[in-house]
């Protein structure tokens, strides 16, 4: 491709370079391509790039004509960043193959969902420890870091990366890893969507097969009780534990919900028997499965508007519980759960990734479910709540409705030094730009 056959021809230019599809109003599939899950928007183009060279192209375009960028694979994103209006949308989702090179590294595409990327491991005995929900998407999640089932005993998604394929804004495709391009890499661990379009990962998987998988649940009377029992517990059990507690909103069921606790065993399952002692327990559903089964989907009515905000908690304050419960009774759609950290996660140095809250114990993340009008007051309560919590840290996956403030949770000083100095350096127009994204160092 040459550089002027995309500047100065607009979208004609743009397709006869692009291999992949280009879609704009008027196409067939257009409105479904400036679709994702939390937004609806009319994009200028489209690009649905098969290689680094659409991406390339994409950008000289979005570049040409001075549009805003958004980097698309699973349309997860709770905050809409998949798309746009009125711009270009770099979708990477037909770069999705997932390939087994040797010594167990699988190189992946970034526009595969984690779903595909389980189901083809496990044919080989492989697993990757990345969410919990199989229509997610490489690039999104990996963006961010990626809390999965494995997370205490394998770390983040990002911390089994051993090199990246990445597109920067000067349009050069480079591979990064910790020998070339070291602080890229580092950045590309934690906030890649705001340093350039991640082609693939070349990621060392683990040979786990099967994991031991399910849901203990104790009557809601028992909640404090077994909350309380399982922070104590959580955290500090064998790595080879991964717990999360769930609190489903008290609007359903008259308020009588049931806690519950889902766990994942990569290991020996005896590590669960403290946790069917905190509490009468109404169902034991751990059953050992195949790490593809525990990847789920679901699906939300089309009028929902869930708002989601998270914390990460570096210990559990003494007056954390009371708080949560309260706020869980007075903002009846709400849905919490907690996952515990530690382990794997934090044997990673703070300063090795952008990712940066290795101390975190837990992370609280909560949901607004419901349609706007069901939440009706609600929003402005749930934000107030969370402006009350005052956690040490936040994941930059889990916020629909992301401020200024939030960055600096996501990213501590030191950490925002440092991107701002490699933006300033891979992107110093920044093109790739959202309400989470460091801005380049001002000179
Ligand atoms: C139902 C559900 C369950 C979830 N469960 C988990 C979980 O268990 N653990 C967890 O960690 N997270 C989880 N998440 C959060 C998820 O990681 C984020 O929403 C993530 O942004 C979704 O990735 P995506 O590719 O699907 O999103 P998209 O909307 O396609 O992308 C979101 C953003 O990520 C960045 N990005 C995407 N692709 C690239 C790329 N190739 N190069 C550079 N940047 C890119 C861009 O900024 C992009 O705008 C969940 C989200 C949902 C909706």
């Amino acid at each position: 491709m040459t550089e002027s056959a995309v500047v100065g021809r607009g979208l004609d230019g743009l397709r006869d370079v692009v291999s992949g599809e280009v879609l704009a109003d008027g196409d067939a599939g257009y409105a479904e391509a400036g679709r994702v899950v939390a937004a609806d928007r009319r994009p200028q183009v489209v690009v649905r790039c098969a290689g680094p060279a659409d991406v390339v192209a994409a950008l000289r375009y979005a570049e040409a004509q001075d549009l805003p960028i958004a980097i698309r694979s699973g349309g997860h994103n709770a905050a809409g960043f998949g798309t746009n209006d009125g711009g270009v949308v770099i979708d990477v989702r037909p770069m999705g193959e997932v390939k087994v090179l040797p010594n167990d590294v699988v190189r992946v595409g970034a526009g595969a969902t984690w779903g595909e990327v389980a189901a083809r491991l496990s044919e080989l005995g492989l697993a990757i420890s990345s969410g919990d929900t199989a229509s997610v998407g490489v690039g999104g999640l990996m963006a961010g870091g990626g809390i999965g089932w494995m997370v205490r005993k394998y770390g983040l998604a990002i911390d089994n990366v051993v090199s990246a394929e990445v597109v920067t804004a000067d349009g050069s495709v480079r591979r990064v890893d910790a020998a070339n391009e070291p602080e890229l890499f580092w950045g590309l661990r934690g906030a890649a969507g705001s340093l350039g379009v991640v082609t693939s990962y070349d990621i060392t998987a683990v040979r786990q097969p099967t994991v031991h998988f399910g849901t203990l649940l104790y009557p809601w009377t028992q909640t404090e009780q077994v909350l309380n029992g399982w922070v104590e517990y959580a955290a500090t059990a064998p790595e080879s534990l991964t717990s999360s507690l769930q609190l489903a909103p008290t609007m359903m069921a008259d308020r009588q919900v049931p806690v519950a606790i889902m766990v994942c065993v990569a290991g020996d399952p005896a590590v669960l028997e403290p946790l069917r002692n905190l509490g009468t327990l109404l169902t034991d559903k751990v059953t050992e499965v195949p790490y593809a089964e525990v990847l789920s989907d679901m699906s939300m009515p089309a009028d929902w508007q869930p708002r989601i905000r998270n914390g990460l908690f570096d210990m559990w304050w003494p007056d954390l519980t009371g708080r949560l419960l309260e706020a869980r009774q007075q903002l009846p759609a709400m849905a919490m759960e907690i996952r515990a950290l530690g382990g794997a996660f934090g044997a990673m140095p703070a300063d090795a990734t952008a990712f940066a809250h290795r101390d975190a114990q837990f992370m609280v993340n909560s949901v607004l479910m419901g349609s706007v009008e069901a939440q009706g007051s609600q929003p402005g309560e749930f934000d107030a709540f969370w402006q009350t919590l005052r956690p040490n840290g936040a994941y930059v996956n889990f916020l629909s409705d992301p401020t200024d403030e939030d960055i600096e949770l996501c990213y501590p000083e030191s950490h925002r030094a440092l991107l701002a100095a490699l933006k300033q350096e891979v992107d110093p127009g920044h093109m790739f730009r959202n309400a989470l994204s460091v801005s380049p160092r001002p000179e």
